[in-house]
């Protein structure tokens, strides 16, 4: 067994073990390969092993790989420049990171372009943190109400990048948070939102993620290993 197949057994095992912990069916957990910097050798490894979702933060690597990668679904899970969101808009299954509004205006530009309806999540960033992406807790609600106007856009649910801790327990009130969210804008049953999923949880993390309701988790390095930023 590869290095790479036995990381995805392992995860696996681990996922399904939360879940049994928790009472929860593993069936419901969508496990996200992040291959930033992982080349399509690599990627392709993890397919054959199962992978059926990766996930890219950089519109340049779909752009790459999308052509020798195949028989899988692509996630944009990075910041997305709206000067670049018609490269992958034929491309990609969902998009993780809606945090603004001129950012959705384009993303239902393209959409309607290609005649299709884009799933996206909204991205909280929930800690607060300064270096990191997505609304406040507070602005998401507002936020809401305001992409309604968008015909081309459905809302799927929302993603949280939690803060790196070397304790995952520190980040649990975190997930906490976004499942709150979650819940609240779920009842209001707003027009072309239809919440599904709770994108939260990286390899240091996933465990507590899940624990807290999260049924998308994006790990990379626990299945490729450390990245390595300077091949690229
Ligand atoms: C890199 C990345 C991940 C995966 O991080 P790991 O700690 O390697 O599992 C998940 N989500 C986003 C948005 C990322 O950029």
């Amino acid at each position: 067994m590869s290095y790479i197949e036995k990381n995805i057994k392992d995860l696996r095992e681990e996922i399904n073990e939360t879940c049994r912990k928790i009472g929860r069916n593993p069936e419901e957990i969508q496990l996200i390969a992040v291959t930033k910097t992982v080349d399509p050798e690599r990627i392709n490894e993890a397919i054959h092993a199962g992978v059926e979702h990766i996930g890219e933060n950089k519109v340049q690597e779909i752009m790459e790989k999308y052509d020798v990668v195949s028989n899988v679904h692509w996630h944009m899970i990075g910041h997305l420049q709206t000067n670049k969101v018609k490269y992958i808009i034929d491309k990609v299954k969902l998009i993780h990171s809606l945090d603004r509004i001129s950012l959705a205006e384009e993303i239902n530009k393209r959409a309607k372009k290609h005649n299709k309806i884009m799933d996206v999540l909204v991205q909280v960033n929930v800690a607060n943190e300064e270096t990191k992406f997505g609304l406040a807790s507070n602005e998401v609600l507002e936020f809401f109400e305001k992409i309604q106007i968008f015909e081309h856009i459905r809302v799927r649910g929302l993603m949280t990048i939690a803060p790196y801790e070397e304790n995952p327990e520190n980040v649990r009130k975190y997930f906490k948070k976004l499942k709150e969210i979650f819940e609240t804008i779920k009842i209001k049953g707003f027009p072309r939102v239809d919440m599904k999923y709770l994108s939260m949880g990286m390899t240091n993390d996933f465990k507590v993620a899940i624990e807290e309701g999260s049924n998308m988790i994006r790990v990379g390095t626990g299945i490729f290993g450390r990245r390595n930023y300077n091949k690229l």
